[in-house]
């Protein structure tokens, strides 16, 4: 079954639950024309069923290949990609001044949801060389930009991102990647790389590599990483490519999906010399890869939403078409289609419903951090990067996470065929499985949540989102809509549970961290569910308001994830507050 984007639904969560179109009234986005948004969607839409969606099959079925160093990408990638960029679609939210289209960070956001849906793999791809462009953009020299961000922008070249190496997973700082300072003020590299992704591939002549490294002279730990940008071809001073630099994939693995999406394990200096150019200071390399990494971090939570999306469309389509079993109250012949019975409906709104949750939270996320940089006002600057920041983590975490649980209900509701490859099912649970792992563990996305975010200025910037979204709740019970039914009163609780479990973890952040970390992951779902259902009730209470004739099913969908949904944020509060010494006195159990 093909995929079609839900613009629709798209276009409310990013215009009303994620804020944007307040953004752009309050003036936070100079003269962007918001009306422009749909038609970019639609378009995206449309090259995502057309081009994207069918190669999903062929590229997990066919991988790629590794041979002399050179990877081959699964049959009509290239040309895929080629349409890609001939289309602009790489360079959607680039900067205007090197050929981007300079749309805001929020309507790339919906698109990057609509490639991974449609082709997660694939837009794997471009989701890194977006990062890349933002590292580079922040903190590279004029010269560097001058010769690459044109090139990444328009997509002619792609990006990888590489810090991790055998030691060095999520302990970045373990590093020993090798980089030793030239006459001419360029850098040798040494070392090996792994999991790469894109490290090799046949789209493009020419790659940069984004590689994390140590001088002879560094200070041990993160405080002593560098950023080098490596291509893979050097290029000449009238911009054409010279000779090939000694960055080389070595090896690629074989994994449970993303097929199509090299894994390439990189060695650097291994066939003569690996010739690097330093990004921002030296030392200074972690305070450049944030910027790329908050990037994808947001970029991976996507790939949660669209996959989350695609396997519910797809269960959605089958639950309609096979048949079993009489539905309660049925009188006649024959069976019904499962649809019908009250369980497979309440995995297809379970699925619905985290899916809208967790792509708002994404777009609200992509809003924070556009204001960030685009609003004249310093203040809305540096609230909304606090409010970016916060929000990075849970986009990224609570959003992969129901990925998976979203995927996998897809395989249920397919039945046995949900486990057999043919009906497609299988891949999307496959596909996701990966997204909580990379770009910084969904467990290290929770312990930045309480350690980092939390516990910035005191957790003033929770405070000022529960007073948003307690505004929100408000709303909704002055609405009297019967339709909510207790809506209003379940999200009422939960704020109430986000904000005791903030208080409890701030309290011992510091003098009990053991404690603490033992419930950031619990208090990472807390904070996602209830964000997610009170940004569903805005979305509702828009629809509403702009008595949109579909509104009742917005209602609904509000009111299905909060008496559902939000409703655990109760005992979430009580594994956070109450679940510690458990936890840590797990010894006994585990080694005993
Ligand atoms: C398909 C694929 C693509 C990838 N692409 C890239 C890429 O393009 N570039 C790149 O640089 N890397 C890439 N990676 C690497 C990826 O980012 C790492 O696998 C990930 O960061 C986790 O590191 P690790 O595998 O070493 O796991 P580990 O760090 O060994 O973690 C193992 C487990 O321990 C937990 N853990 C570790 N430390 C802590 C801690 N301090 N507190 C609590 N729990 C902890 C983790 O949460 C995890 O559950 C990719 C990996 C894969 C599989």
């Amino acid at each position: 079954m093909t995929y079609r984007a839900p613009i629709n639904d798209i276009l409310l969560a990013l215009n009303h639950g994620a804020g944007l179109k307040a953004a752009v009234e309050a003036g936070h986005f100079g003269d962007f024309d918001a009306d422009i948004t749909s038609a970019v969607l639609e378009e995206a839409g449309k090259f995502a069923t057309d081009v994207l969606a069918p190669l999903n099959r062929v590229g997990d079925e066919h991988g790629i290949k590794l041979d002399d160093g050179k990877v081959t990408t699964a049959p009509g990638w290239p040309d895929a990609y080629k349409r890609w960029t001939d289309g602009g679609w790489n360079a959607v939210s680039g900067p205007e001044s090197f050929g981007g289209q300079g749309l805001p960070l929020a309507v790339n956001a919906a698109c990057t949801e609509i490639w991974s849906a449609s082709n997660i793999a694939f837009g794997l791809c471009p989701l890194l060389t977006l990062s890349a462009i933002e590292a580079l953009d922040a903190h590279g020299s004029a010269e560097l930009k001058q010769i690459y961000l044109p090139k990444l922008i328009s997509g002619e070249w792609t990006g990888t991102m590489q810090l991790t190496e055998p030691q060095a997973g999520s302990d970045v700082g373990a590093l020993r990647s090798r980089a030793e300072r030239q006459a001419d003020g360029t850098y040798r590299l040494k070392g090996t790389k792994i999991f790469i992704t894109y490290g090799d591939h046949d789209m493009t002549d020419n790659i940069v590599h984004f590689v994390l490294a140590r001088l002879p002279d560094a200070p041990a730990g993160t405080k002593g990483i560098s950023l080098f940008l490596v291509p893979k071809f050097l290029v000449n001073p009238d911009g054409s490519l010279g000779q090939r630099n000694d960055i080389y994939a070595s090896g690629v693995e074989h994994k449970l999906g993303m097929h199509a999406s090299p894994t390439c394990t990189m060695t650097m200096g291994d066939r003569g010399s690996a010739i690097g150019y330093l990004i921002g200071e030296e030392n200074q390399g972690m305070r450049c890869m944030f910027t790329m990494m908050n990037q994808a971090r947001l970029g991976v939570g996507l790939e949660g939403v669209g996959i989350a999306d695609r396997a519910y469309q797809q269960a959605l389509a089958y639950a309609q078409e096979r048949k079993q079993g009489r539905a309660i109250g049925h009188d006649g012949n024959g069976s019904d289609a499962i649809f019908a019975h009250p369980d497979v409906k309440r995995m297809l709104m379970q699925m619905r419903a985290l899916t809208a949750a967790a792509r708002t939270i994404c777009y609200a996320t992509a809003v924070a951090l556009d204001v960030s940089v685009r609003a004249k006002d310093a203040k809305a600057r540096g609230e909304a990067a606090a409010r970016g920041a916060l929000l990075t983590p849970i986009a990224k975490a609570f959003s992969t996470d129901i990925g998976n649980e979203v995927a996998s209900l897809g395989v249920q509701i397919h039945g046995g065929m949900g486990f057999i490859e043919e009906t497609g099912a299988a891949q999307h649970l496959r596909d996701a499985r990966i997204t909580p792992i990379y770009e910084g563990t969904n467990g290290i996305q929770a312990i930045d949540l309480v350690t980092r975010k939390l516990a910035a200025d005191g957790g003033a910037s929770v405070w000022a989102l529960l007073d948003e979204l307690k505004d929100t709740v408000g709303r909704v019970e002055a609405s009297n809509d019967p339709a909510f039914g207790t809506t209003a009163t379940k999200l009422h609780e939960a704020l109430g549970a986000l904000e005791r479990s903030s208080r409890w973890l701030l309290e011992r952040v510091t003098s009990k961290p053991n404690d603490a970390l033992a419930g950031a992951t619990p208090y990472l779902r807390l904070f996602g569910s209830t964000l997610g259902g009170c940004y569903l009730a805005n979305e509702a209470l828009a629809a509403r308001s702009a008595s949109a004739g579909d509104h009742g099913r917005y209602v609904a969908l509000a009111r299905f994830f909060a008496e559902t949904i939000t409703v655990q944020t109760s005992s979430l509060e009580k594994t956070v507050t109450e679940a510690a010494d458990a936890v840590n006195g797990a010894d006994a159990v585990l080694l005993g």
